[in-house]
């Protein structure tokens, strides 16, 4: 697994570099959120290690900009001041956050829980499973999690693209949205199932069409072909 390690002090940096290398974890860093944006484009890393506080752009800005680009899994750090908590890293579209000073340890497991859950989810590469998921126009591809509905990309977030990607599992079968939230969210998840309907809200606009997902009265969700 390659981890972009986005900090600008460098000896922090040089820290969760090395702690990352001896974890048997490939690591690369770099010191801007303008940076971070390119190695994101160019080189697709598999994680994202953001610190918040960076020299040329508002660390909230460049989480949204790297989660509008792709949905690998995002873990955030603040210092303590940043008065960073679980609501505003999730609503950014981070997988977890981190609040400074941290240790190795805590990263090291915090990474490993969040690459768990993501591959829960969505069982990356493993013989014998189909990574894309296609019906009708619309084309959902685990391995590089990009959703392309004919032949455009469809940016989503992190959380739009699993639940989506859960849905096309069974096009035509009703989720529940208990269900849903269980699958996508883990159990712990703190939230109503308001928060279902508002991603499935955001799906369907950056679908163009609400037909792609019908909701089933006092039941949930099932995801459809529009026409
Ligand atoms: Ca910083």
């Amino acid at each position: 697994m390659q981890i972009l390690v986005v900090e600008d002090d460098e000896s922090v940096a040089a820290g969760v570099l090395e702690g990352l290398g001896r974890a048997g974890f490939g690591a690369s860093h770099v010191g801007t959120g303008g940076r971070a944006l390119d190695v994101v484009r160019a080189d697709s890393p598999d994680f994202v290690l953001l610190d918040l506080g960076l020299p040329d752009m508002d660390g909230t800005d460049v989480c949204r900009a790297i989660r509008a680009l792709t949905a690998i899994p995002i873990i955030v750090v603040s210092a303590r001041d940043e008065e960073i908590d679980r609501v505003l890293a999730l609503e950014l579209g981070a997988d977890d956050y981190l609040v400074k000073p941290f240790g190795m340890r805590e990263l090291i497991a915090r990474i490993r829980a969040v690459a768990r859950r993501s591959d829960e989810r969505l069982p990356d590469g493993r013989p014998g499973t189909d990574p894309s998921r296609n019906i009708g126009g619309l084309s959902i591809d685990q391995r590089s999690r990009r959703v392309v509905l004919d032949g455009a990309e469809v940016y989503l977030t992190a959380k739009e693209f699993e639940l989506l990607y859960f849905l096309a599992a069974e096009p035509g079968a009703v989720f529940e949205r208990r269900e849903i939230l269980r699958a996508v969210w883990d159990g712990d998840w703190y939230g109503t199932t308001k928060t279902v309907d508002a991603h499935i809200a955001g799906i369907r606009k950056k679908l163009g069409d609400p037909r792609w997902i019908e909701a089933v009265r006092g039941v949930g969700f099932r995801l459809g072909v529009p026409g």
